[in-house]
């Protein structure tokens, strides 16, 4: 029998409520902070998420979908968006038209990962970018917009880490000082760490290796190295948070994987879904898009994943039991009435949600199926009442009934 590929998953639909329900309260918070959303295809041109996302970052060096199509194309599934809303944002010179952009999106990514729990290959991330200003109100905003999220999809269990990584010159300042610091070192780290010691300095604080974590226990920290006007930009988020009731922790080690980050980076991270604990993740990337279309716009954005989001809410129960329900079931009482069932049932679509047999069933078995499906009502077709034009209509909540004209129903 073929199956679904490793990593990815079918969505069936005794799940799909929740998705809804998750997709909706993300569209109206959107709203409210007036984000616009923008949907690009899902497969791009290969060099747009290496040079957008860096060689050296484990998306791009190791995890992305890609293959040459038959025009001889490099194309790759979108591993993220972010890349993907700055070539829209270029295209469409979006950036001309308006001073700041704010998109949100709901969408699957593609990554080539080792698939476990809350990790997958085909996963889906809303997520929001603001384009055009480099004001802290919007590092503040990201966050708030994704914490509330969150908090109206009813978790409780996890916590804002915030961190920043200044502008480039600090940035690249404090990386020499961290290789001079570790440069003794080297020989010790695990093979990977001494891979990004070269290409990725800063990731090694996210390494999962004890001998690693044991050496950069010590190490410098970034936070202590920022320059006077990335301190500024970060002493502002914290306020506007502060002021704003959101609780949030300052974690110097939050470096996250990416190249594009400058300023604030953060992280939602749940207490209630094992190691993969990440639900959202974000920061400011005042330089990508120069990077990507020689235009400095500066932008800042979040990325959550739906997969991950939906177990927290199993794990923390805030999900509701979903039950079945549907306006109307026709039950047939004669098998010559089909026609007539079919004709009833395409009017009354028209306005309502209705089912009825398709498969000649009892009358008992007709009524078994409407308390499956939920059915606050149902209509009886056939009988003397049938001969008299009417049909007897069920009110399922409270089991009473009335008489109907057929010629009313609609
Ligand atoms: P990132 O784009 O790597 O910052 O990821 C943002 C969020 O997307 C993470 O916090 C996760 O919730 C989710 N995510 C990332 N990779 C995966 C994956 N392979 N499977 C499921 N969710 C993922």
């Amino acid at each position: 029998m073929i199956k679904a590929i490793t990593g990815t998953k079918d969505i069936l639909p005794s799940e799909i409520q929740n998705w809804y329900n998750l997709e909706d309260i993300v569209k109206n918070i959107m709203n409210s902070f007036n984000y616009k959303e923008i949907r690009t295809p899902i497969f791009e041109e290969t060099r747009l998420f290496s040079r957008g996302i860096g060689e050296a970052t484990d998306i791009v060096s190791k995890e992305m979908y890609t293959f040459i199509d038959r025009s001889e194309t490099s194309v790759t599934l979108k591993p993220e968006m972010t890349a993907s809303v700055v070539r829209a944002l270029l295209e469409h010179s979006l950036d001309k038209q308006f001073q700041l952009n704010k998109l949100f999106y709901i969408s699957p990514m593609f990554r080539q990962e080792r698939p476990q729990a809350g990790r997958f290959r085909q996963f889906h991330q809303f997520g929001a970018e603001a384009l055009g200003s480099t004001s802290p109100a919007l590092d503040a905003e990201m966050i708030i917009l994704a914490y509330q999220i969150l908090k109206k999809l009813g978790l409780s269990n996890f916590v804002v880490k915030i961190n920043s990584l200044g502008i480039p010159s600090s940035r690249e300042n404090y990386k020499n000082l961290l290789k001079e610091f570790l440069a003794d070192e080297v020989k010790n780290l695990s093979e990977e760490s001494q891979k990004r010691y070269e290409t990725n300095i800063l990731r090694l604080f996210d390494s999962k290796d004890e001998r690693d974590q044991k050496i950069m226990e010590n190490a410098p920290l970034l936070i202590e190295h920022l320059d006077d006007e990335s301190l500024e930009h970060f002493d502002e988020v914290k306020q506007m948070l502060l002021a704003a009731g959101i609780p949030f922790e300052v974690d110097p080690k939050l470096v996250r994987g990416l190249d594009y980050y400058t300023h604030t980076t953060f992280e939602l991270v749940s207490g209630s879904v094992g190691s993969q604990s990440a639900l959202c993740g974000g920061g400011r990337y005042d330089l990508l898009v120069n990077q990507l279309g020689e235009r400095d716009v500066p932008g800042i954005g979040f990325a959550a994943g739906i997969e991950r989001i939906l177990l927290a809410m199993e794990n923390e129960k805030v999900i509701t039991e979903i039950k079945p329900q549907i306006d109307f079931y026709i039950v047939r009482l004669e098998k010559e009435l089909n026609k007539k069932v079919f004709e009833i049932a395409t009017k009354l679509r028209e306005n309502n949600s209705v089912e009825f047999d398709y498969t000649q069933r009892s009358v008992k078995a007709q009524m078994r199926e409407a308390n499956r499906l939920g059915a606050k009502k149902v209509l009886m077709i056939g009988g003397e009442e049938y001969e008299r034009g009417t049909a007897v209509l069920k009110n399922m909540d409270d089991g009473s009934q009335e008489e109907i004209l057929l010629s009313e129903i609609k």
